[in-house]
């Protein structure tokens, strides 16, 4: 199969949508994943609902320049809780949104992600439901997925496994959640962990205890999919030494697993 470039002179529209898009209605409250990082895995759907929201309620972890999708006289309300700024309670977010949808706004709730994977999504939209708030959710390219394989760490990968975990290092009270099934993770072919650095420790030696090798290959993305991207590659054993010396930083994901092993063979340039 050959590729033929299109003429220099063919000049392309830009974003024009496939199909009609629904609209982002007064009253309403779209939940949306921005995606990891970069703007460019934004969905068309996500771009589509920033444009015509009049207020947008954002987490941490969300780029600037997707905030500079909505219109200019959009309100911007931050409700993340990195950096030290004061933690927005759930509690709050969530009534925030209704407030804003029953003044007849059109409410962009913007998460990192996808905001069903580790990202409250499913509390928001209990209560939006709870609230009689018509609301639609928009997925989004979960870190997990998108930060490997801007590492060029495929998630699955045939001949390699056949299932992929993921897992978060952290639960609401700030410890490795206790709910975990190490059994289960340890035999997992590959597990992806969301917020696990500050407890990697602890994480590498239940797995290790549960019977996975010191010696599985492992490794960590910070800031994946932004211009800031670092991988630090390892093995279960030696990650969290490996992460401190290079100095890295969350937000990351950590995977273990022999697909870590092909990010060598395969150098896709997706810097930011
Ligand atoms: N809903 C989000 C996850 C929110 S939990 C999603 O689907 O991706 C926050 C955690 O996600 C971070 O602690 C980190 O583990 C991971 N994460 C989010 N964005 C990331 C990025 N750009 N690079 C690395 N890890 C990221």
């Amino acid at each position: 199969m050959s590729a033929v470039p299109p003429p220099a002179s063919v000049t392309r529209p830009a974003l024009v949508p496939p199909c009609d898009l629904p609209q982002l209605l007064p009253g309403w409250v779209w939940l949306v994943g921005a995606g990891p990082g970069d703007p460019g895995l934004l969905t068309l759907l996500a771009a589509h609902g920033l444009m015509q929201a009049d207020v947008v309620v954002y987490d941490a972890l969300v780029d600037e320049r997707i905030l500079g999708l909505a219109p200019a006289g959009a309100e911007l309300v931050y409700a993340g809780k990195r950096g030290g700024k004061p933690s927005a309670q759930q509690r709050a977010i969530t009534e925030s949104l209704i407030d804003f949808a029953r003044q007849g706004k059109r409410v962009l709730r913007l998460k990192g992600g996808d905001p069903f994977v580790f990202g409250r999504g499913a509390e928001e939209a209990v209560d939006l439901t709870q609230a009689g708030i018509p609301f639609r959710v928009v997925p989004g390219i979960t870190a997990g997925i998108g930060g490997l394989a801007y590492a060029g760490i495929p998630a699955t990968a045939r001949d390699v496994n056949t299932a992929v975990t993921f897992a978060t290092g952290h639960s609401a009270d700030g410890t490795v959640p206790c709910t975990l099934n190490w059994a289960a993770l340890a035999a997992s072919p590959v597990v992806v962990f969301y917020m696990a650095i500050k407890h990697l420790p602890q994480i590498t030696s239940n797995l290790v205890a549960a019977g996975r090798s010191a010696d599985t290959p492992a490794a960590a993305i910070a800031e994946a999919t932004t211009p800031r991207q670092r991988v630090v590659q390892a093995t279960l054993g030696t990650l969290h030494q490996a992460i401190a010396e290079a100095g890295l930083e969350p937000p990351a994901i950590v995977v273990i697993g022999d697909v870590v092993s092909l990010a060598p063979q395969m150098m896709p340039q997706n810097g930011g």
